[in-house]
Order: C-alpha cells, then sequence, then structure tokens
C-alpha cells in the first residue's frame, strides 16, 4: 500500500547493532519526518477507532511514541506499560525470557475501568517476547483486547506464532 512504502522508505536498516550479525532497524527518520510520522498516527488511531477502543496501550520505550499521539488522535486516553520498577503504586508483572535472561514488564492494578477494550501497540515485533507479556498484563488488569498493531514485523522470526496464544483471536496487524 502507499502507506506501507512512505512507512518502509523512512526506516533505516543498521547492520551489527547493537551487537554484531543483528540488522537493527531505526525508527528516528520516520518519526523526524512529519508526513510520514503524522501518516503513522493517524494510521493508529484510525485502527484504535474501528476496533472500538477506549485506551490506547504503548510498549516502553518506542511504543510510547507511537501510541501517545494516536490515543490522543483518536480522542482516547494513553496507558504505558513500563519495564520493572518504574511505575508507583501497585502494578501487574509479567516475565519472559529473552537471548541471555529475562525482563519483567508491569502496568498498574488501576489502569484501566472495568469493560475496557484495549489497542496494544508497539513499533517491531521480532521474537513477540514483549507482546506476549504485554497482552497478559493487558488482562490481567481487567481489559479486553482489542487488537493489536505495530510498525512493523520481522516476519522472519516466529514473532507472530509466539503470541497466537496470547492473542486469543483478537487481530494482529503490522502496517
Ligand atoms: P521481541 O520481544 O523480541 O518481539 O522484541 C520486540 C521489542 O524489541 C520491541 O519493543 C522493540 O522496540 C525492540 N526491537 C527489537 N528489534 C528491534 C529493531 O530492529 N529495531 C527497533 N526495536 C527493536
Amino acid at each position: 500500500t502507499v502507506l506501507a512504502e512512505l512507512l518502509a522508505s523512512r526506516i533505516k536498516d543498521v547492520p551489527d547493532y547493537p551487537k554484531p550479525g543483528v540488522l537493527f532497524k531505526d525508527i528516528a527518520p520516520l518519526l523526524a519526518d512529519a508526513e510520514a510520522f503524522g501518516a503513522l498516527t493517524r494510521a493508529l488511531a484510525d485502527r484504535a477507532a474501528a476496533l472500538g477502543a477506549t485506551k490506547v496501550v504503548g510498549l516502553e520505550a518506542r511504543g510510547f511514541v507511537l501510541a501517545a499521539p494516536a490515543a490522543v488522535a483518536a480522542g482516547l486516553g494513553f496507558v504505558p506499560i513500563r519495564k520493572k520498577g518504574k511505575l508507583p503504586g501497585e502494578v501487574f508483572a509479567r516475565s519472559y525470557d529473552l537471548e541471555y535472561g529475562s525482563a519483567t514488564l508491569e502496568v498498574q492494578c488501576d489502569a484501566f475501568a472495568p469493560g475496557e477494550r484495549v489497542l496494544v501497540v508497539d513499533d517491531v515485533l521480532a521474537t513477540g517476547g514483549t507482546l506476549g507479556a504485554s497482552l497478559d498484563l493487558v488482562r490481567e488488569a481487567g481489559a479486553l483486547l482489542a487488537g493489536v498493531v505495530v510498525l512493523m514485523e520481522l516476519s522472519f522470526l516466529p514473532g507472530r506464532e509466539r503470541l497466537l496464544p496470547h492473542l486469543a483471536g483478537a487481530p494482529l496487524e503490522a502496517l
């Protein structure tokens, strides 16, 4: 599509970052381009409306940058899912495996009112660990998962497959 081509044209491939053998997708050029960032924001806001979302959730840190303006454009509130130890008060926590070790994500226990429908947004779906833990957190916090939208999906990794059980039927779209 025209949107996908515009977005893809503003994403930079950086070889051997953050370590040798990894091809990093840098979205900084996209964020710096008003036309591309605006088009991405409107596409995310349109998805939020189409899915009947009542909140947009972003994942630390690049997910925040995409989800927050989309929430505002859709007339919705924004909820952060953060790395361990950053959110005050009572939190739900989920850990997931990394290549070496593990990571923990958290959401505030009172983030959602009963019956809320959530759109979860992140920049990249790679192995699916980050989104898998996040989708579980959304449900644990009492919200209904309306859908997931990522800017890009690294289709040479089994991220979508790993996410399937966490999606429980909700749609996953890569722009
Ligand atoms: P996963 O948990 O393996 O799916 O990795 C997804 C998370 O890692 C996302 O929150 C991304 O922000 C980050 N990530 C993984 N690969 C890249 C990349 O090539 N560019 C930017 N972020 C990435």
